[in-house]
């Protein structure tokens, strides 16, 4: 394997392969992804739901294999309930969106980054970042399953591996704080809703606070998840599964799942944050999650990724002069991209909402009170009307 690379990507998620192939479409040479995971898309968590398919056809061209992974396109709205289910409140929802199926989706798109002739390498888990004095960098990777070290070479970095980025830390980039805690469900068998369900919850004794959430996929499975919002509990594990249990027990909840159904439990972390800036400095970007570029709910996470990629990618792949000041310029031009700074009104109108939410209304009981206030802004952050 080489040692010198003209571009080195850290993750092979949806935002390190966009770019990666990206950029290769674009005839830069010599690019490598490294991934800690023993295969691309290993560490990702089932079927998703997403916001717009055009950047699909940007990634897939016409023709690519789209129909493996897409199994429904739909329109549909999000209902929101109070924990007691006393209350009820519906957003129309006019955008279309798509149903994927998460795992075969990477690995079309790992396809697409090999057959463009980037280099991918797993079980590469990269444990620092050096700049050296002639700008390059140099990475070292742990090998996972032999392992050993070794280091390479790179004109440029990107950070691509999600909300617990290296690159962010060694480059003292900002990173999208804070993470909060995730339990989800997968396909607990047919659910018929074509809506997807909100359910707030909050308890007073466990100074705990968050949404229970149900993605529909297509009227045939489901998905089942509940996030915990920061400040509230980020406690050890056995806590969170403590709950759980809890969550399972209000009546909306019992109402619409069946909780014996679940095959698959698990527990993920996802920055709460917005996006952040700056998001360049010495020869590395940061790309997709590790960014903060995604909306954490609301499915839309997996395509921002693709999208930032894909538009950093197209401006490297267009950079003739690969210096400092062309560098700099590309990241003014990401961050004032209508994708970011859509992204960035999302988080700041989103964060308020959670704020009132989760911190104020502690209880069941006041969820239920608060309801007309809460709905109100509901509306704002999501710019809908009921
Ligand atoms: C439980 C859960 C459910 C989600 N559901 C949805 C959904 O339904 N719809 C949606 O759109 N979004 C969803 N998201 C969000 C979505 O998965 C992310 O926004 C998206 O995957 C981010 O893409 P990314 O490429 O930036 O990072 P990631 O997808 O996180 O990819 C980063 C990659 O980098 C690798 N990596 C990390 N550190 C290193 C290292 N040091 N060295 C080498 N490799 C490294 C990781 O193994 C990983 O493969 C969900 C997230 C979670 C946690």
């Amino acid at each position: 394997m080489k040692r010198e690379w003209n571009v080195v990507i850290i993750g092979g998620g949806p935002a390190g392969l966009a770019s990666a192939l990206t950029l290769a479409r674009n005839g830069v040479k010599k690019i490598l992804v490294l991934e800690s995971q023993p295969s691309i898309g290993s560490s990702l968590k089932g079927q998703s739901i997403h916001y717009k398919k055009e950047i699909l056809s940007k990634i897939f061209h016409s023709g690519l294999p789209t129909s493996s992974f897409i199994s429904k396109i739909d329109t549909y709205g999000r209902n929101y309930y109070s924990p007691s289910g006393k209350n009820t409140f519906h957003l129309e929802d006019e955008t279309q969106r798509i149903w994927i199926d998460f795992r075969i989706f990477l690995t079309e798109l790992a396809k697409l980054v090999i057959d463009a002739n980037v280099s991918v390498r797993i079980n590469s888990q990269v444990i620092n970042v050096v700049s050296l004095r002639d700008g390059k960098q140099e990475i070292v990777v742990q090998n996972l399953i032999e392992n050993t070290q070794t280091k390479f070479i790179t004109n440029l970095v990107i950070g691509a591996e999600g909300c617990r980025s290296i690159t962010a830390q060694v480059k003292k980039l900002p990173s999208p704080h804070p993470i909060c805690p995730i339990i989800r469900g997968h396909h607990f068998g047919e659910y018929e809703e074509n809506n997807m369900e909100f359910i707030l919850f909050s308890d007073e004794d466990e100074k705990v606070a968050g949404t229970c959430f149900i993605f529909p996929h297509g009227k045939k499975t489901a998905e089942f998840g509940v996030i915990f919002y920061p400040k509230v509990s980020i406690d050890p594990l056995p806590s969170v599964w403590k709950i759980w249990s809890k969550v399972l027990t209000s009546p909306v909840v019992r109402d619409k799942i069946n909780s014996e159904q679940f095959y698959e439990l698990g527990l993920a972390e996802i920055p709460m944050g917005g996006p952040v800036s700056p998001i360049y400095s010495h020869n590395s970007f940061i790309i997709g999650e590790a960014a903060g570029q995604v909306t954490p709910t609301g499915g839309s996470g997996i395509l921002t990724s693709l999208e930032m990629g894909y538009l950093l990618g197209e401006n490297l792949g267009n950079l003739v002069d690969w210096t400092n000041e062309g560098f700099l310029q590309i990241e003014r031009e990401i961050l004032q991209s209508a994708t970011h700074q859509k992204l960035t009104t999302m988080a700041q109108l989103a964060l308020p909402f959670r704020k009132q939410v989760f911190e104020e209304y502690r209880t069941w009981e006041r969820i239920d009170q608060e309801w007309k206030g809460i709905t109100e802004i509901l509306k704002l952050a999501f710019g809908s009307k009921s």
